[in-house]
C-alpha cells in the first residue's frame, strides 16, 4: 500500500489545517457558552471564506459545486477538519447531509437531483436521515414499525422515529419506512424524501443528550409521522431497496467518520501534551515528568498511529476491491477507532484534572458528544459479531495444526 500524499493533497490539507486553527477553533468557546444557533452568523462568514478559497464541499461532485475529491483524499481532509467540532460544518461536508448527498447523487431521479442537490451541496439548506425508531432496535432495523402505504398517487407515512439528527431546521428528511411488508425482510423498506413542511411531519422535540438540550444542526429530533402524505415520485431508488441503499451510505461514510475521529484524537493528544508540559505538579516539576503520564502519551501516540493506518488500509481496500469485499476492514475500523478516540479523550481529560471537566476546554464536550460513536452506524458489538463471523467462516472445516 502506498502511503504517499500527492502534492495537491499536501497543499489542500495544509491550507485546511491553517484555516481550522486560525478561523474555526476560535469559534468553539462561543459555541460552548452561547450555543450553536447563536454563532450561525459567524459560521456563515467562515463558510463564505471557505467558498472563496475554493475548498467548499471537498467530497461532493464538481458538477454540483464540490471539489470532487476521492475517498482517500477526503479521508485526509476529514482528519484535518475533525480537529474542530465545527470543521465539517464550516467546509460544507457535515453529516448527515454528506451521506444524503451521496445517495441522492447515486439513486435520485433527475427531478429529485435537480430539486435537492444544488441547494444542499451549496449549504443553503440542510437535511436529515430518519431511520431509527423509539420502540424498535436500531441495531436490527429489519424490525421497523414505520409504514408508507400507497394511496392514489401518494405514500401515506405513519411511525415514530428518533435520533433524526439535525432535523431541527432541516428542509427535508430521507425516511426509511416499510412499503412491502410481505417481501423478504431486507426488501420490505424503502427510502422516501419527505419535505419537513409536509403536514404530518411533526417534530416532537429535540432529545436531550448527555446534558445538552440540542438545537438546530446540533439537535437530535424525535419525529412523529402522522398520515404524512408525499407523492410516490418522492421514492428514492427502487421500492424495497432501503437496506441496499443504506449500505451504500454507510460503508465509505465510515472512512470519513473514522478519519474525523482521528482528527479528534490528534487535537486531544496535542492538548494533553501541552498541558503535561506546562502544569506544575511539584516545585520545579511538571506533569510531563511523571512516568505514568509519559506512558499514557506513548500509548496514545501508538494507538492513534495504529488506528489511522487501519483506516487508510480500509480505504485502500475499498478502492481496490469495493466496499462489499472490504466489509471486515470497514467493521474493524468502526470499533477500533471509536474506542481509541474514547481512550485518548479520556486520557486528555484526566491529564487536565478539574479543568478537563469544565467547558473551558473542548475536551468535556468531546467526551460527552463522541461517546455515541460506539453506538451509531452500528454498535461495537454488532461490528464485532460481523467480523468474527467473517473470520470463523474461513476456519470452518479447516484442519489447523
Ligand atoms: C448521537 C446519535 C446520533 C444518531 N443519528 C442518527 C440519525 O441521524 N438517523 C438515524 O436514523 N439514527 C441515528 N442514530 C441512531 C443509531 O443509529 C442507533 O442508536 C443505533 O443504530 C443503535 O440502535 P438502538 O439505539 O435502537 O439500540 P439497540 O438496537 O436497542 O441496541 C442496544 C445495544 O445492544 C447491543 N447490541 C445490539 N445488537 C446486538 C447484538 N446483535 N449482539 C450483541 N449486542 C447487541 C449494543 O451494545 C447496543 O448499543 C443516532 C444515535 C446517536 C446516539
Amino acid at each position: 500500500m502506498d502511503f504517499s500524499v500527492s502534492e495537491k493533497m499536501q497543499t489542500i490539507t495544509q491550507m485546511i489545517d491553517e484555516f481550522v486553527q486560525k478561523e474555526v477553533i476560535p469559534l468553539e468557546p462561543a459555541m460552548l457558552t452561547r450555543g450553536f444557533k447563536a454563532i450561525l452568523p459567524e459560521l456563515e462568514k467562515k463558510r463564505q471564506m471557505v467558498r472563496q478559497m475554493e475548498l467548499w464541499a471537498p467530497n461532493h461532485p464538481v458538477e454540483y459545486g464540490g471539489m470532487g475529491l476521492n475517498l482517500k483524499e477526503h479521508a485526509l481532509v476529514s482528519e484535518c477538519l475533525g480537529r474542530s467540532v465545527l470543521g465539517h460544518y464550516v467546509f460544507g461536508c457535515q453529516a448527515p447531509d454528506a451521506g444524503n448527498i451521496e445517495i441522492l447523487h447515486m439513486f435520485g431521479t433527475p427531478e429529485q437531483k435537480e430539486k435537492w442537490l444544488p441547494p444542499l451541496v451549496a449549504g443553503k439548506i440542510r437535511s436529515c436521515f430518519s431511520m431509527t425508531e423509539v420502540e424498535m432496535p436500531g441495531s436490527n432495523p429489519v424490525m421497523m414499525d414505520t409504514t408508507a402505504v400507497k394511496d392514489g398517487s401518494d405514500y401515506v407515512i405513519n411511525g415514530q422515529k428518533w435520533y433524526t439528527s439535525s432535523s431541527d431546521g432541516a428542509r427535508f428528511a430521507i425516511v426509511m419506512a416499510v412499503t412491502n411488508p410481505e417481501a423478504h425482510p431486507y426488501q420490505r423498506a424503502s427510502m422516501i424524501i419527505v419535505p419537513t413542511d409536509t403536514p404530518g411531519f411533526n417534530q416532537v422535540r429535540n432529545i436531550p443528550v448527555m446534558g445538552e438540550a440540542g438545537e438546530d444542526y446540533f439537535g437530535h429530533g424525535e419525529i412523529l409521522y402522522q398520515n404524512c402524505r408525499v407523492p410516490q415520485s418522492n421514492l428514492l431508488g427502487p421500492e424495497g431497496s432501503a437496506f441496499a441503499i443504506a449500505q451504500e451510505r454507510l460503508g465509505p461514510g465510515r472512512i470519513h467518520h473514522c478519519m474525523r475521529w482521528i482528527g479528534i484524537c490528534n487535537r486531544c493528544f496535542d492538548l494533553m501534551c501541552a498541558r503535561a508540559l506546562t502544569r506544575p505538579i511539584a516545585p520545579g516539576k511538571t506533569l510531563s515528568q511523571k512516568e505514568i503520564v509519559q506512558a499514557w502519551i506513548a500509548e496514545c501516540a501508538a494507538d492513534i498511529q495504529a488506528a489511522r493506518l487501519m483506516v487508510l488500509y480500509a480505504a485502500d481496500r475499498i478502492d481496490k476491491v469495493g466496499a462489499k469485499a472490504a466489509r471486515t476492514e470497514i467493521s474493524m475500523i468502526k470499533y477500533v477507532v471509536a474506542n481509541t478516540m474514547m481512550k485518548v479523550i479520556d486520557r486528555a481529560l484526566q491529564v487536565h484534572g478539574g479543568l478537563g471537566m469544565t467547558d473551558d476546554t473542548i475536551i468535556a464536550f468531546l467526551y460527552r458528544h463522541e461517546r455515541a460513536s460506539r453506538i451509531y452506524d452500528g454498535a461495537d458489538e454488532v461490528h464485532k459479531l460481523s467480523v468474527a463471523r467473517q473470520i470463523l467462516k474461513k476456519y470452518a472445516g479447516k484442519k489447523t495444526d
